[in-house]
């Protein structure tokens, strides 16, 4: 597969330079240069095989010539083995024909983990092969830093080093990022806010010989690897509610666009996709965008579904690609308009379009809330907040009651038991194998904010500049 960048200008590349590369060189985000096709019969074959067999299957189109399928099915098998549920991605029925797709059964209970269990994976592979090393760094408010160092924990070709803001993240998110002991996680705590961390990471990234002596990376969202590694659940799921011979419906608690995206790629394939629900929080640049066509920032507000907590959704330029029939020039010229003037407003036909498959719908805070209630005393299960959000939405945005409707569950209710506790008076439990997490010893430096300082402190500890052999 050849991929191609959303502005049209940057070299087209294959899978391995994409993964590496994460952003185009024209600012645009790369996509495959044609869909590939999943045909009923494909589909059917699907019916009751494992997981990681799906997701080869799915994935293999998207990598070939880059990685010998045997090796890639090895990647993919480790990558989902460590998950907590046999079924990885298990549905349960809450209703009649409401049904919950949970992707937070992943090393750190939110569905970040599938992606980034497999992309961790295939860039150590392809750095070992490539006899070459990268220094991953990121900044965190929570949730992102440590799905990155799961994925990156013990890998040869990789170091990690992670910021959060010294005293802001919840003690639950804390310990995920600092009880790992592989030395080669390195968690800083900065003293400052979470915009302090993402400035320094931007000041590290910002001094060229800096990023290039340690030829600094980043395992964002905008890479397309992590949309390829989400399309599968959505196969998943559409083949065990009927798939070919039926078409379900999605809602999707949104942020970055890059989940939904995946849905958006799955229909591209072929698979049986009635709708898509974008379900926003109160930051709803999307469900604005969707009801009238304009695309224009807003002030970020924080909710209880902070991963969700965004108002420029990267990965929408990947849509707004397809709605411009794939024409760079039209992307870029929007763009510009975003960056100038905050804001740009698409064609009535381009928004016809997106409106053929996409619904949208916001969800404010005392909805969140009373969501969880309503579905823990109807059924017994227990949802986050950012699924609540999905699930307040399907209900607002629901078609034809034969379609079954599954709201993608993005996070384990443990994860924000103090939000969850107010709106169910319930305290979500972790899970069994995570119980140690409290009790496990942490390994975090604390640094002032203070760009020099962490600089030095990277370049002390990666084995980049320390030029330490690769094996
Ligand atoms: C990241 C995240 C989202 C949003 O996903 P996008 O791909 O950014 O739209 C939703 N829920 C949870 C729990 C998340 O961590």
């Amino acid at each position: 597969m050849r991929y191609v960048s959303t502005r049209g200008r940057a070299p087209v590349l294959g899978f391995e330079e994409v993964l590496l590369a994460g952003l185009a060189r024209d600012g645009g985000l790369y996509v495959p240069e044609t869909w590939p096709t999943l045909n009923a019969e494909v589909l059917k074959g699907f019916a009751g095989r494992p997981y990681h067999e799906v997701a080869v299957a799915v994935m293999t189109p998207f990598v070939e010539g880059t990685i010998p399928n045997g090796e890639f099915a090895n990647l993919v098998r480790e990558a989902y083995a460590g998950f907590g549920h046999s079924a990885v991605a298990p549905l349960m029925q809450l209703d009649g024909n409401d049904w919950v797709l949970e992707l937070f059964h992943g090393p750190t209970l939110a569905f970040k983990d599938f992606a980034l269990q497999l992309l961790g994976r295939l860039l150590d592979h392809v750095l070992r092969h490539r006899r070459e090393r990268v220094t991953v760094v990121g900044a965190t408010s929570g949730d992102t830093g440590s799905a990155a160092i799961e994925a990156c924990r013990g890998r040869d070709a990789i170091d990690i080093f992670i910021l959060h803001p010294a005293g802001r993240v919840s003690e639950v998110q804390r310990r995920q990022m600092t009880t790992v002991q592989d030395a080669n996680v390195h968690n800083i705590a900065i003293d400052g806010t979470f915009d302090d961390c993402q400035a320094l990471v931007k000041a590290m990234f910002n001094d060229l010989p800096f990023r290039d002596a340690l030829r600094l990376s980043a395992v964002n969202s905008i890479n397309w690897a992590r949309v390829m590694a989400q399309i599968v659940y959505y196969v998943t799921a559409a083949v065990a509610l009927g798939a070919p011979y039926r078409s379900v419906a999605f809602s999707v608690p949104t942020g970055n666009f890059g989940d939904v995206f995946a849905g958006y790629a799955a229909h591209a394939m072929g698979l049986p996709v009635e709708r898509l629900i974008v379900a926003t929080n109160r930051n709803d640049i999307l469900a604005r965008f969707f009801a009238g066509g304009d695309y224009r920032v807003g002030e970020v507000v924080p909710t209880i579904s902070p991963s969700m907590d965004i108002q420029v959704s990267s990965n929408f330029e990947r849509l707004l690609f397809d709605l411009c029939g794939r024409d760079g020039t039209t992307v870029e010229t929007y763009m510009q308009e975003l960056g100038a003037s905050g804001g740009f407003r698409v064609s009535a036909n381009q928004l016809a379009s997106a409106r053929r498959l996409f619904e949208a719908c916001r969800v404010d805070e005392a909805e969140t809330k009373a969501t969880i209630a309503a579905v823990q005393h109807a059924s017994g299960w227990l949802a986050d907040p950012h699924t609540a959000v999905g699930l307040a939405a399907a209900k607002h945005r629901r078609g034809s009651a034969a379609t079954p409707m599954i709201t993608l569950a993005t996070a384990h209710p443990a994860k924000f038991p103090d939000a969850v506790e107010q709106a169910a008076g319930i305290r979500p439990a972790l899970p069994a194998r995570m119980a140690s997490l409290m009790q496990s010893s942490e390994r975090y430096d604390r640094l002032p904010n203070d760009v020099g300082r962490i600089e030095a402190y990277v370049r002390e500890r990666s084995r980049v500049s320390n030029g330490a052999a690769t094996t």
